[in-house]
Formats: structure tokens, sequence, C-alpha cells
């Protein structure tokens, strides 16, 4: 999708973080948007902010793992724009922790919004997608959906599904003119939940694996969105080797964990919110 002039996007996880960055970047664009997320109050300054700024954004606050919530949204697009091309599902929460420690909870409500979320409103907005004959689809994952590390399992779990879910559902939309995308950052600075773990003094990331910047994650969306590509890993160098090593002998992960020291880090953020 080259003109987003005009074009429509729903963005959820729009309050803070990376969202917020990402909404900036795509009103400079032109676009339309509808923002998502539980807080009100951000999501209304953020779209005041961009109504200054000449933009057209609509807040929704809403949980995106509540079925309502979900309706709403769309009823709300529908109503207001009348369309809708891009969907961002960018909405996300992250647990650190030895699974043993994390509670049941938790992992349900990991699973309901990292990946439940992302499948339904997917599927929400899947058929007047398909009936423009247009439309792309952006999901959030991570570079712990592409690599296993300790202490984060449900959130690379649910990552990894992310991944799946995209990857699948981009080979059923061949020849339909919608497409899917999906997006692995590493840890991220600048905003966002790793800067949150890291000023809560719980993580840091090694030396050896590095981060990348919060406006390179945004300009790959933006990237994703134009280009339609199957999946963007942002990391610091070229990683795709390494995960093809581990992907054909897994036991490579626990060797590049050990000597990246993300087994260190990660067990002293566990540590340091009592999971580990
Ligand atoms: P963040 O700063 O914690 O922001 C998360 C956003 O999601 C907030 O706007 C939050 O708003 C919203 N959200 C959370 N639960 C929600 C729910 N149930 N319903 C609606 N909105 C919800 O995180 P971020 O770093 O920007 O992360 C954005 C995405 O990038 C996530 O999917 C994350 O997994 C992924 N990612 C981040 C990093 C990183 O290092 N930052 C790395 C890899 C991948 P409310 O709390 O107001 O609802």
């Amino acid at each position: 999708m080259n003109d987003l002039q005009g074009k429509v996007a729903l963005l959820t996880g729009a309050s803070r973080g990376l969202g917020a960055l990402m909404a900036h970047a795509l009103a400079a664009e032109g676009m339309r948007l509808v923002l998502v997320a539980r807080s009100a109050d951000p999501l209304m300054r953020l779209a005041d902010s961009l109504r200054a700024g000449g933009a057209e954004a609509e807040p929704v606050p809403g949980d995106v793992a509540d079925a309502a919530a979900r309706e709403r949204l769309m009823a709300r697009t529908l109503e207001r724009f009348g369309r809708i091309d891009v969907l961002i599902n960018n909405a996300g929460i992250e647990l650190v922790g030895a699974l043993s420690d994390v509670g049941d909870d938790e992992i349900d409500r990991l699973f309901a919004v990292n990946t439940v979320a992302t499948a339904q409103l997917t599927r929400a907005v899947l058929p007047h997608m398909l009936a423009q004959r247009s439309g792309v689809i952006v999901n959030m994952a991570s570079m712990a959906g592409k690599a296993a590390v300790p202490y984060n399992s449900i959130y690379s779990a649910s990552k990894a599904a992310v991944i799946h879910l995209t990857l699948s559902l981009r080979d059923e939309l061949v020849g339909t003119g919608v497409t899917a995308s999906v997006i692995c950052p590493g840890f991220v600075t600048g905003t966002g939940m790793y800067e949150d773990l890291r000023s809560e003094g719980g993580m840091t990331a090694p030396a050896l694996v590095g981060t990348v910047s919060d406006r390179k994650v945004v300009r790959t969306v933006l990237k994703a969105i134009r280009r339609g590509g199957p999946e963007y890993i942002v990391y610091r160098g070229p990683i795709r080797p390494l995960i093809a090593l581990a992907t054909l002998f897994p036991r490579m992960y626990s060797v590049f964990n050990s000597m990246t020291g993300l087994r260190t880090a990660f067990a002293r953020a566990a540590r340091a919110s009592n999971k580990g």
C-alpha cells in the first residue's frame, strides 16, 4: 500500500510507548486514525495533539481482550470512517518470571491480550478488507517469539504464536489484495516496555545482544505497511543465520543464552519482580 494519504488505520496500544510514536508517524503520512488502549486520558491527549496538527484521529478507549469492546471498536471505526485499510495489532503486555512463579491469571491474561485479541481483531477486520480487495494487517511480535529465552516463556510463547498466526494467515490471503506482516523487535530503547523494565531496575540488555531504537521500529512498521513483506526482524545486526542454526539445533538456544548473557539478564529481571 504505497499511498497512505487518507487511508484509515486502526492502531491498538496507542496510549503510550511504541504505539503513541506510531500514531504520530502514521498521522504524518496523512492517515486517518482510530486509537485504542485502556487508559482513556492519554489516548484523548494523543488524539487532541494529532488533531491540533491537522490529523483525523478517533480515540476509542477499551480493552482489546474484551469481545464487547472489540465490537464497539469496529462499530465506531466503520461509523466514523466507513472503511478500514490498516490494522496494527500493537497492544501487548510483558511477563518476566520463572514459569513456576507466574500466576494462573497472569498467563491467561497475557495470552488473551497478546495472542487471542490479535487473532480476533484480525478476524473482525478481514471481511471489510476482503470486500475492499485491499488491506494491510501488521502484528507486533518480538524477537522473544523467534528465539527462546528463559524466564520469559509465556511472553515468548504468545509472540511465537503471533508470528505463526500472521504467516499462516498471509498464505491464506494470497490473491485477495490483503497482506499480513509481523514485526519482531529486539530490546527497544527510547520508549516502551523494555525501557519500563530497565527503569524499574530489573533488566539490562546484554552488550552482546544490544538494542534498537523506537524510531527504527516505527520506520519498520511503515515499511511493512508499504511493502507488505512477511516478517521484519528489527535487530542490531544480522541475526537470521543464528536463528536458523538454533532452529536446526535447538540446543544452541541454551548456548546462546549463556554466551550472550541473556540467561543472567532475564534471571535478574525475574528476581526483581519476585518471580525467579
Ligand atoms: P508499552 O509501552 O507497555 O505499551 C503497551 C500499549 O498497549 C499501551 O498503550 C497499553 O495501553 C496497551 N495495552 C496493553 N494492554 C491492553 C489491552 N488489554 N487493551 C488495549 N490496550 C492495551 O509497550 P511497547 O513497548 O510500546 O510495546 C508495543 C508492542 O511492541 C507490544 O506488542 C510489545 O510486545 C512489542 N514489543 C516491544 C518491545 C520493547 O522492547 N519495547 C520489544 C519487542 C516487542 P493501556 O495500558 O492504556 O491499555
